[in-house]
């Protein structure tokens, strides 16, 4: 309203120049309202874990102490929580690192098959445990433009969350494949698959399609910021597909000749 009129009675350049300003000021806004959110969302994650250790805490001291029974499940349950508020703390962290520029990215020429291939087998057991065929589909070797350690990463929170929300009896299958300037790395599962509506958002902190099977399974909703964060520091793009016989997660990274 204002703002257009007041800019209608510019000459053309200042006018694009006032344009400019308002965009930015816009953009500022926008962070900051990111930052706020990001502050109210962690406060309200982390408090769950503290109250429930807190309780626990004051349980015991109030007697439950002296029922050995009683005692070992408080002591559990300060456990559990005390593990959460860990992997939160560490999911925060990392996500401020990679958001300011600290997590120091080497990006170069390195080959994703043998690292693949060593993330498989650390993910042998687990997926096992969870009666999960764990598999893969890679050339004999994929040369890609980034950081070993983001990529890493990026694999075992994907590989993470297929062996999380695939039941039983599943398959999870990490593939790769060059694509002209660019290598696309994939993660498929034979999970419940993710309702439509909630896919443009899944990327975004705290996002949660099932917020109560996320949280019992120990996820912290910060997985998949992290990987597109990291993907995006390399010169990459992140994606998902889903329908009812299971979810694609996909990351895009430049391609090393
Ligand atoms: P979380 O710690 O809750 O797993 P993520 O950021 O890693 O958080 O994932 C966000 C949400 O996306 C999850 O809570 C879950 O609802 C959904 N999700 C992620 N990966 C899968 C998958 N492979 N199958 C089904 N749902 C998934």
């Amino acid at each position: 309203g204002g703002r257009q009129t007041l800019v209608a009675h510019l000459t053309p350049l200042l006018r694009g120049e006032v344009l400019l300003i308002l965009r930015d000021v816009t953009r500022e806004r926008e962070a900051e309202r990111a930052r706020r959110d990001l502050v109210a969302n962690a406060s309200h994650e982390l408090r769950t874990p503290v109250t429930a250790i807190h309780g626990a805490a004051e349980t015991l001291l109030g007697g439950a102490l002296a029922e050995p029974e009683q005692a070992r499940h408080f002591v559990e349950m300060i456990a559990r929580h005390a593990d959460r508020l860990a992997r939160l703390t560490r999911d925060l962290l990392d996500l401020s690192r990679i958001e300011s520029g600290q997590w120091a990215m080497n990006v170069g020429p390195l080959d994703v098959v043998p690292l693949a291939r060593n993330l498989l087998d650390l993910y042998a057991a687990p997926a096992a445990e969870r009666r999960l065929a764990l598999g893969s589909a890679l050339p004999e070797a994929l040369r890609v433009q980034a950081d070993a350690r983001a990529l890493e990463q990026i694999l075992v929170n994907l590989v993470e969350n297929a062996i999380k929300y695939t039941p039983a009896g599943g398959a999870v299958t990490l593939s790769g494949a060059a694509e002209g300037p660019s290598v696309t790395l994939a993660v498929t599962d034979t999970g419940p698959g993710i309702d439509k509506h909630h896919l443009p958002r899944l990327f975004e902190r705290f996002y949660r399609a099932d917020a109560g099977r996320g949280r019992d399974q120990g996820g912290t909703g910060l997985g998949l910021a992290i990987v597109k964060h990291l993907a995006h520091a390399q010169g990459g793009a992140v994606g998902v597909e889903s329908g009812a016989g299971g979810s694609r997660f996909w990351v895009r990274l430049p391609a090393a000749d």
